[in-house]
């Protein structure tokens, strides 16, 4: 994955898609233009979310990684074919690939590796899809108690206001395991329900 100067800016193969989506989005965000160029050869093409083969994907595919370079737009060409030549270069591990297990097939000699999965660019047809970032989620919300209730500013319960699932702050800010957002859900979702139901109940005995 290389930005629009060419340049790559995250190890591709830390982690399994699920551990690093996220994360990874947000990164592009922070390209020049936010956007960024995925480039992949045929020998992966069939590993490729639905995404990437739905009618309206937006690729360019040619035989040759010039021809492909030529086919793109706003990006730095010379630049890019020198960081996809310079990553085929590194691709010198002779662990054999599996893209079911953090196969530990990385690069060599390079600034920022890329740990797992690193296979040469190097069968045509070769693919370049432009991405940029979206909102998924934000998990930045609101601050809450152990029983979840919303807290003030100065760290106070808002009586009688709760709160669970994605408008929750603070759990997933920093990195979003994919998944877990319903996992998330179900349970501040509990703890604010009984919160809440605390709540009424004493409010109730007080009455
Ligand atoms: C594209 C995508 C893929 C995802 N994939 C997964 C996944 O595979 N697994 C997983 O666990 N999680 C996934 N998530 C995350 C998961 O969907 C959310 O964590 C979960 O739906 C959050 O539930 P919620 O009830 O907190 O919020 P929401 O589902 O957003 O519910 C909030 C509701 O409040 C309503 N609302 C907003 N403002 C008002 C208002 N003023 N008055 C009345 N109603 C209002 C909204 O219309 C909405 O119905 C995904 C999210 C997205 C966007």
């Amino acid at each position: 994955m290389i930005n629009i100067e060419g340049k790559r800016f995250v190890d591709e193969g830390e982690n399994f898609r699920n551990y690093t989506y996220a994360q990874f989005g947000k990164k592009v965000i922070e390209q020049p233009k936010s956007q960024a160029w995925q480039i992949f050869d045929n020998k992966v093409i069939e590993l490729l979310y639905d995404e990437y083969h739905f009618e309206k994907a937006t690729f360019v595919e040619a035989s040759t990684l010039n021809s492909l370079m030529e086919k793109t737009h706003g990006l730095d060409k010379k630049m890019a074919l020198q960081t996809i030549i310079d990553f085929n270069n590194a691709c010198s591990s002779n662990k054999p690939f599996d893209p079911t297990t953090l196969d530990g097939k990385k690069t060599s000699g390079l600034a920022l590796p890329k740990s797992n999965w690193a296979q040469t660019i190097s069968e045509p047809p070769f693919r370049a899809y432009p991405v940029t970032g979206g909102i998924t989620f934000t998990y930045g919300g609101l601050k809450i108690s152990e029983n979840g209730s919303v807290l003030d500013e100065d760290e106070n319960p808002i009586l009688g206001l709760y709160a669970c699932g994605e408008l929750v702050g603070g759990v997933f800010y920093n990195g979003y395991p994919g998944g877990s957002g319903l996992t998330s859900g179900l349970v501040f979702g509990r703890i604010a329900g009984l919160g809440a139901s605390q709540y009424l109940h004493q409010r109730h005995q007080v009455k």
